[in-house]
């Protein structure tokens, strides 16, 4: 058995999508251990996204320079830089004020490979190259260059646990362990 953390972005409840991508979840089998919804404070999102977790930040500066070359878009016109770390650490800010922008609801999945199997059908970080049939394929467009343009976050309704480890960090900073549930 895995749990992973799950958390509906302000977007996907702006959307009034919560119940169709809760329902996907649940038809896959995985079973709800913990639910809350709630506005994340600061302390709370300075913890989720670490400053000090450089291969974060590196990885997603990576991950928005390889779309600019896809989309043909020069990094340094609407960002200023095409330093990776840079970058992310500009990702960063906007992507707490995303987090924090209205109400989220956060949960903890189980099932087995519950991580990897969320992963998969949440889709690609990008919504323009999550595959159809993800969540974040079938609800939005969003790219690097739209976001980084408007100097904002890329809306992409999911939050999701990339690894186990991660999994691990991240539930006990959004669930005391008497709000998960054995069932
Ligand atoms: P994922 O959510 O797929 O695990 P990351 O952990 O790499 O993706 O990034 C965290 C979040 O940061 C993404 O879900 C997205 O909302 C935002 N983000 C990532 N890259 C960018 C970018 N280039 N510009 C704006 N926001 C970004
Ligand atoms: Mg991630």
């Amino acid at each position: 058995m895995e749990r992973t953390l799950v958390i509906l972005k302000p977007d996907a409840v702006k959307k009034h999508v919560m119940g169709e991508i809760l329902t996907r979840f649940e038809k896959v089998g995985l079973k709800v251990v913990a639910m809350k919804f709630l506005i994340a404070k600061r302390d709370l999102i300075e913890r989720h996204y670490p400053e000090d977790r450089e291969e974060l930040w590196v990885g997603i500066g990576n991950k928005t320079l390889e779309n600019y070359r896809d989309l043909e878009m020069d990094p340094v016109e609407s960002l200023g830089t095409s330093d990776a770390r840079e970058i992310g650490k500009m990702v960063r800010v906007w992507l707490m004020d995303y987090i924090m922008d209205g109400p989220v609801l956060a949960m903890v999945l189980e099932s087995p490979h519950a991580v990897e199997l969320v992963r998969k059908m949440v889709g690609h970080t990008l919504p323009l190259v999550s595959a159809p049939g993800t969540i974040r394929g079938d609800y939005a467009y969003d790219s690097s260059y739209l976001a980084n343009s408007n100097k904002r976050a890329i809306e992409n309704l999911v939050h999701a646990s990339g690894t186990v480890d991660e999994a691990k960090y991240e539930i006990p900073l959004w669930f005391s362990e008497d709000e998960i549930h054995n069932w």
